[in-house]
């Protein structure tokens, strides 16, 4: 099953391949392409969305692409009964209205439209990584810290990022951690997508309608 992943960085991508093969319950692949391009940064910026859905669709015989970002300090999605945003600066609803707006415009290939599963790490992957070790990693603690003190963000993302202590490493080293500690959190995965209902449930609904 040819799966693509579409984060912030190759580290973030190798994280996601864990969760996605354990809500799979099989192994996905990541799309051979030699044009797959790899970058860095926020996936919603400019026309790269667009360029690189397109060539999920067309050239790669994708079933599904799953695009996470990080959320920091952005309000935590809510479900709504309309397709209105949630709230102004929601990353699940920016993504969502980004990605139907260029899926739309493709023409059927096949049988098979491409779907699209989105994720939002609040407020960056090192909250899902450090699930687990204390009942401080999830998002209604970060909702809570959030209301308590909406400039704190920086410094809570800081405090998170230096918990993991992946920072300094080399890619490789911080690929390797990466999967290793997510390999620990999808151990319990039901308790994961209850602490992360918003980010990582949503997300995990769609792909779970992937299995064949
Ligand atoms: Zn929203």
């Amino acid at each position: 099953m040819i799966i693509a992943t579409i984060g912030e960085s190759a580290v973030d991508d190798a994280i996601y391949r864990v969760f996605i093969d354990a809500l799979l319950g099989t192994p996905s692949q990541p799309p051979p392409l030699k044009s797959f391009r790899r970058r860095s940064g926020d996936p919603f910026a400019g026309k790269f969305l667009g360029s690189i859905l397109a060539e999920c669709h067309y050239h790669t015989g994708a079933i599904g692409v799953v695009i996470i970002v990080d959320g920091n300090g952005s309000p935590i999605h809510q479900e709504l009964s309309t397709s209105e945003h949630c709230a102004s600066k929601c990353r699940v609803c920016e993504g969502r209205s980004k990605t139907r707006e260029v899926v739309s415009s493709f023409r059927s290939r096949l049988a098979a439209p491409l779907r699209v599963a989105l994720g939002v790490a609040y407020p960056p992957i090192e909250n899902w990584l450090l699930f687990g070790r204390s009942k401080g990693y999830s998002e209604s603690e970060w909702s809570r810290k959030l209301h308590t003190n909406p400039g704190s963000s920086p410094n809570h993302v800081k405090e998170l990022k230096e918990a993991l202590d992946m920072r300094f490493k080399v890619e490789a080293d911080r690929i390797r951690d990466g999967v290793n500690h997510a390999q620990k959190v999808i151990e319990d995965l039901d308790a994961f997508e209850a602490a992360f209902p918003m980010g990582f449930g949503l997300m995990a609904a769609e792909i779970r309608k992937w299995k064949t």
